[in-house]
């Protein structure tokens, strides 16, 4: 019995031979896409409770964001301007996310979904690098409001484990001396117990992990800076035990080069045996030759956060050699404040044409390539191959349908061209996951019609906690 059947559109099922079908159909049954083919076979072979024509329109996986920041959402447009990465972590970030509240949690969440929804967004990998590990409320919260919106969702609970050593804790004194009515927290602020951590992340996977469902929950140790060796092992350990995977910030700018001595980042988390298929590695932009060995190696999956890196002038990650020696590379958003948006196909078509630009090569990050980052290889890099990211029979029926009639987007002889290179994300027209509908006709289901109502009140939170933090 097939529920659903999206009929008389394109279907870009990015499988493995990157079929496009035109005149497609794909037929839904319960969580799952049970067929995929010609639109006069399905219309024939199956009688569906529910039929969408969508009329010529075009049907892809839904994309996955496989590094991204969700309560930062409320700061967006504030204060980022000419900062780069610690002037903007410790003067705005950290203090303002220190003043929330379990409500702005919510309806950070609440915005953040909204908005990867109408962009065709139907998972994300959220990296809670600033987990107040004493008040698990605006976790709950967050959690929360993610089933509620129907989107898939990975909860990265951020491990922080390490007081600084003299050397960071010199660079917080100079960076806050900038910003001296600012609130700061402090550079060991969320700092715990390495054991209370591992068993608190426990408690969480065994509370909200839901392998069959929408919601995973995965260790991450915040950064190497915060995090010691045994948090890293330990939550690696964690990742096999409960078949999920860790995710960690790692040589995202200059000063992380070297912080281990002679030993790049990659070659300490190798030593350390933290490298291989259950590590996401989020940034890697300081990487040479040999780490980009080690990770092709090891099978370790990286996330280029692309538009953040050069927003905080971090510079380019070895992409380009990343793909060529076989690591398995996604694309993150990563902060909607230094993006600024949660949308993966913007960041698909700026990896793709900065990548050329900086190497002078025309040849580097074909716009395929750019979209697998986005679509199967995401899937696989976050350990989902089996479920996502394709359109084919038996995985999870995430989908978004797009309307590319558009005079932007006019012709349009190459979907995928036309999808990495042309889309602003307002093409988006309606979104399944897990085989419900979460957003028709651009209305996300959700929210019942109140979006001026959740944009008024995350304008008005946000001015709130601007002011709360002292933020100038
Ligand atoms: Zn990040």
């Amino acid at each position: 019995m097939t529920d659903t059947l999206l009929t008389n559109g394109t279907i870009v099922t990015q499988d493995e031979n990157r079929r496009i079908i035109t005149d497609g159909a794909v037929a839904i049954t319960g969580n799952r896409i049970s067929d995929v083919g010609p639109a006069d076979r399905l219309e024939a072979d199956t009688s569906p409770a529910r039929t969408l024509d969508i009329d010529g329109r075009v049907v892809i996986p839904g994309l996955i964001n496989a590094h991204t920041h969700v309560s930062d959402i409320l700061l967006r447009g504030a204060f980022t301007q000419d900062r780069g990465l610690y002037d903007w972590l410790f003067n705005v970030k950290q203090p303002a996310l220190f003043e929330m509240g379990p409500e702005e949690h919510a309806l950070a969440a609440r915005l953040y979904c909204i908005e990867a929804l109408r962009s065709g967004t139907t998972t994300f990998v959220e990296n809670d690098t600033a987990l107040d590990w004493t008040d698990l409320e605006p976790t709950r919260r967050k959690l929360d409001v993610y089933d509620e919106m129907g989107v898939r969702n990975v909860y990265g609970a951020g491990i922080r484990d390490l007081a600084p050593d003299e050397g960071f804790e010199q660079l917080f004194e100079d960076v806050t001396a900038r910003d001296p009515d600012v609130p700061h927290p402090g550079p060991d602020a969320l700092v715990v117990e390495t054991d209370d951590a591992l068993e608190d992340t426990v408690a969480l996977i065994e509370e909200f992990h839901d392998p069959a469902g929408r919601q995973s929950v995965w260790p991450a140790p915040a950064t190497l800076a915060t995090t010691t060796a045994d948090a890293l092992r330990g939550a690696y350990r964690l990742a096999e035990r409960y078949d999920v995977m860790t995710t960690t910030h790692v040589a995202e700018a200059k000063a992380e080069v070297r912080e281990r001595g002679a030993l790049s980042s990659i070659e300490y988390l190798r030593n350390i045996g933290c490298l291989g298929d259950r590590a996401l590695l989020g940034h890697c932009v300081q990487t040479d030759a040999r780490d980009v060995r080690l990770l092709a190696r090891s099978g370790t999956a990286v996330v280029h956060n692309y538009r953040a890196n050069m927003r905080l002038a971090t510079g380019f990650a070895p992409v380009v050699s990343m793909l060529d020696k076989g690591v398995l590379t996604a694309i993150g958003t990563d902060n909607s404040i230094l993006n600024d948006t949660v949308n993966p196909l913007s960041d698909a078509g700026g990896v793709a044409t900065a990548h050329k630009g900086f190497h002078r090569d025309p040849g580097v990050v074909p716009a395929q390539r750019a979209f697998d980052m986005v679509t199967r290889d995401a899937a696989t890099a976050i350990g989902r191959a089996d479920t996502l990211g394709s359109i084919e029979s038996g995985k999870q029926a995430d989908i978004a349908v797009l309307d590319l009639d558009e005079p932007h987007l006019t012709p349009s002889p190459d979907p995928v061209h036309a999808l990495v290179y042309g889309t602003r994300g307002s093409e988006v027209e309606t979104v399944l996951c897990a085989g419900t509908v979460v957003m028709e006709d651009r209305e996300i289901t959700g929210i019942d019609g109140e979006l001026p109502a959740v944009l008024a009140a995350a304008t008005a939170a946000a001015e709130d906690l601007v002011g709360r933090a002292n933020i100038a």
